[in-house]
């Protein structure tokens, strides 16, 4: 089958195409996550990870955890948000109504405050939640909101967590490594981020990065957290030498060592974010010329993933299984977006000449007569 000859190029927001290096290094080698030489691994992961942004690096602390995106940030809420604390949740997406689905679940105090999905934060109703309710201890956001591709706007909403000192709990699991992060500056207390987004690694390993004196206070007895597999504390106390409360998934860690060396000797996170631009900028422009149109203004735009409107005569499933016949996966609009959108993510190992392969297709696909035309024909799969 032509099909599996192709190597396929992934266009969904992680997990990415790996680097030949980021992969092999998958395979290299089996290691026993109670072994010396598995803790001085998991430290030099945390010590990278930090040194992603610098400024992080006197005064906060990295959590390695296994699991996905989500988890990291349901251990940072768990484990952050005192029993007596309440969150003001900003949403304008999946995955900021995520956050305030986790602290109903776990019965926290909670207050969001939903924008719909095309539109920004609404940073003047939180304003006015701010300054009347003395109650609220913490503030959470999503940095980019993958559901549209949008970046939240940080420094308006870093200003006010300042202003009203209200510490900000951060879902950037698709920006971290891509964009830029102001630890200071947003008031960040903790944010959690993924291994296999814009860092470049396998799935497997996501990772928490809080305040060292917050992850200190941990209270006499006691931990505060409200679960046990998600204890940021007990974690912390014991990844101090390397070692982690339960096993790892250690070819994962493996594989995220290498992609930090190859992020940091690739130029860091700048230059990540100005490949992700040069890439989405080209593919907003060209798609724009077959006459597939973008769904955010030019300017919302974060660097790693672009949502554009379903062309004519294209639903979803047509449009994905014509691209997928020619190895790309691209990715579905979520919830009431699905019948309107699609969305391209540009993180990975993706070349020049697989985003002019790319193009190509769009460009076939767009001149030639639309699926819907062709519906019924034999061979036409659905
Ligand atoms: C991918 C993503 C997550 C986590 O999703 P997982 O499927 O658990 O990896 C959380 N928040 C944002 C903004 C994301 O893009």
């Amino acid at each position: 089958m032509s099909e599996e000859t192709i190597r396929p190029i992934l266009l969904n927001p992680g997990p990415v195409t790996l680097t030949d290096r980021v992969r092999q290094s998958l395979a290299s080698i089996d290691l026993c996550h109670r072994e010396p030489e598995f803790a001085a691994l998991i430290l030099d992961i945390k010590a990278r990870l930090l040194r992603v942004y610098p400024e992080a690096e006197s005064g906060y602390e990295a959590i390695v955890l296994s699991g996905s995106g989500t988890l990291a940030v349901e251990a940072m809420m768990q484990s952050l948000v005192p029993a007596d604390g309440k969150v003001l949740t900003l949403a304008n997406g999946v995955y900021g109504e995520r956050i305030d689905d986790m602290l109903a679940t776990s019965k926290k105090r909670s207050l969001i405050v939903k924008a719909a999905w095309p539109d920004p934060m609404d940073l003047a109703a939180a304003e006015r939640l701010l300054r009347d309710d003395p109650e609220i201890t913490h503030v959470a956001a999503v940095h980019n909101e993958t559901t549209t591709g949008r970046l939240n706007d940080l420094d308006a909403l870093g200003a006010l967590c300042r202003r009203y000192r209200k510490p900000l709990l951060l879902d950037a699991v698709s920006s971290f490594g891509g964009e830029r992060i102001a630890f200071e500056d947003w008031n960040i207390a903790a944010l959690a981020t993924t291994a296999n987004k814009c860092l470049h690694a396998a799935p497997g390993l996501c990772c928490v990065i809080a305040r060292r004196a917050l992850l200190e206070n941990r209270g006499e007895d006691r931990s505060p957290a409200a679960s046990i597999y998600l204890d940021l504390f007990r974690y912390h106390q014991s990844q101090k030498k390397g070692f982690s409360p339960y096993t790892m998934t250690t070819h994962a860690a493996v594989a995220l060592r290498e992609a930090l060396c190859e992020m940091q000797q690739g130029g860091g996170w700048q230059a990540r974010h100005a490949r992700y631009r040069e890439l989405s900028d080209r593919l907003r422009k060209e798609l724009a010329a077959f006459g597939i149109g973008r769904f955010l203004a030019e300017e919302d735009y974060c660097s790693m993933i672009s949502s554009f409107s379903l062309p004519e005569g294209y639903d979803y499933d047509t449009l994905h299984d014509a691209l997928k016949r020619e190895g790309f996966v691209i990715y579905a609009g979520q919830g009431g977006l699905f019948h309107s959108i699609f969305r391209i993510a540009n993180m990975g190992a993706i070349s020049d000449a697989d985003a002019d392969r790319l193009l190509g297709v769009f460009r076939r696909l767009m001149t030639t007569a639309p699926a819907s035309a062709r519906k019924g024909q034999a061979g036409d799969g659905r």
